[in-house]
C-alpha cells in the first residue's frame, strides 16, 4: 500500500510513528512543510522536516516533541556571550550539526530534497521524506503595529510562534514565495501514485495549508484517484497542543473539528476523523459531503496513535468502496 502524508512538525511526526506501527509494510511518502524554515546564524534550519526525521529516526527529545534528545547548549551560550542572537530560538549543539551539514550541502549546490535524503541516510526514518518544495517559502504572520505600514507588521512565523508565543492576534498568514514555488521532485508523482492520502493532525493553516499553497499540490490532491482522509488536530474546540486556534482565527475559521473539515472542504477531503468528545460534530461534516466518524484522537502513546492510523485507513477503504 502506498500512503502519502502531508505533515507538519510534532503532530505530523507523532502520527507517522503510529502509522508505521499500524502498517509496517506500507510504502510511506511524507511531504513535509518547509514554510517554517528559517535562516539563523547563517544556517538553514528546517524545523518540521527535522522533527519528522528525528522522531522517526529515534533522535527526538520525547517530552519536548522537537529537538534532539540528550541535547547540550554550549554553542548557544557562546553565541550569547558574543551578544549574537536571536536567543529565543533554541538550537542545541547536536541539532546545530544537522543545520551545518544541510547548509554546507545547499551551498555546494544540492537542492533541499537531495539534502534531506542525505540527512535521512543517517536517521533511516523508514519513510520517504520529501520537502514540499526545493524553493524558498517562508510563512509570515501579519500582526498589529501602530508604527508599521497600515498599522500592521509582518514577522517570520517562528518569531510569531516562538518569540511572541502567539500571544498577539494574527491578522493574516502569508506564505511568502509560495506562488513561485514548484513542488519538489517526486511530490506530484507520489500523490498521483498513492493508494491513500492522509492529513495527519497537523496545523491546518501553517503546516498542511502551506503545503497545499505550493502551486499544483492542492490540485493534485483534489484530483487524485486515492481517497483523502484527515484527522482533526482540534479536540474539544481547542488545539491539543500549540496555538493553532490563533492562526485559524486569522483565516476566519472557528477552532472546532468540524470547522477545520469544512475549511479543507469536500473537494479535498473524502473522510474526516474527529475525537469522541466531538461526536456531535460528525453530522455537520457529513452534511458538507465528507464522510465522518468519531474515534479517540489523543496520541498518548504509539499504540493509541496506531489505532488512530488504522481508523483513518479503514475510513479510506470505506470511501473507496
Ligand atoms: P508543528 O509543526 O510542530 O506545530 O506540528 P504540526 O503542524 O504537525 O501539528 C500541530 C498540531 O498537532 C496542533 O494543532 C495540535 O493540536 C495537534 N496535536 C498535537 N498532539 C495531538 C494529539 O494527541 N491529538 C490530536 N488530535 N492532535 C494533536
Ligand atoms: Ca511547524
Amino acid at each position: 500500500m502506498r500512503i502519502v502524508v502531508l505533515a507538519g512538525g510534532i503532530g505530523g511526526a507523532r502520527f507517522l510513528r503510529g502509522l508505521k506501527s499500524a502498517v509496517p509494510d506500507a510504502d510511506i511518502t511524507v511531504i513535509g512543510n518547509t514554510g517554517d524554515d528559517i535562516h539563523l546564524f547563517g544556517l538553514k534550519v528546517c524545523p518540521d522536516l527535522d522533527t519528522v526525521m528525528y522522531t522517526l529516526g529515534g533522535g527526538i527529545h520525547e517530552e519536548q516533541g522537537w529537538g534532539r534528545a540528550g541535547e547540550t547548549f554550549a554553542v548557544k551560550e557562546e553565541l550569547a556571550a558574543y551578544g549574537v542572537g536571536p536567543e529565543w530560538f533554541g538550537l542545541g549543539d547536536r541539532d546545530f550539526a544537522t543545520h551545518i551539514v544541510r547548509t554546507q550541502m545547499i551551498s555546494a549546490g544540492y537542492p533541499l530534497s537531495a539534502v534531506t535524503e542525505a540527512l535521512c541516510d543517517r536517521w533511516k526514518p523508514g519513510v520517504r521524506l520529501l520537502p514540499m518544495s526545493d524553493d524558498r517559502v517562508e510563512t509570515h504572520v501579519l500582526i498589529d503595529d501602530p508604527e508599521g505600514e497600515g498599522g500592521r507588521r509582518a514577522v517570520h512565523f517562528q518569531e510569531y510562534w516562538v518569540r511572541l508565543r502567539a500571544r498577539v492576534p494574527a491578522r493574516a498568514i502569508v506564505p511568502v514565495g509560495a506562488e513561485q514555488a514548484k513542488p519538489a521532485p517526486g511530490v506530484l508523482e507520489a500523490i498521483a501514485a498513492a493508494d491513500v492520502i492522509l492529513f495527519p493532525p497537523s496545523n491546518p493553516v501553517v503546516s498542511v495549508g502551506t503545503i497545499l499553497a505550493v502551486p499544483g499540490v492542492r490540485e493534485a490532491v483534489a484530483g487524485a484517484a486515492a481517497p483523502v482522509v484527515g484527522l482533526s488536530p482540534i479536540v474539544g474546540d481547542a488545539p491539543v497542543r500549540g496555538m493553532a486556534d490563533k492562526v485559524l482565527a486569522a483565516v476566519g475559521v472557528e477552532s472546532t473539528a468540524g470547522a477545520v473539515a469544512r475549511h479543507y472542504g469536500a473537494d479535498l477531503l473524502d473522510g474526516w476523523l474527529v475525537d469522541t468528545v466531538d461526536a456531535e460534530q460528525t453530522a455537520g461534516v457529513t452534511a458538507a459531503g465528507i464522510r465522518c466518524r468519531a474515534v479517540p484522537l489523543m496520541m498518548t502513546d504509539t499504540e493509541a496513535t496506531a489505532r488512530m492510523a488504522a481508523e483513518a485507513l479503514a475510513l479510506a477503504e470505506e470511501v473507496r468502496a
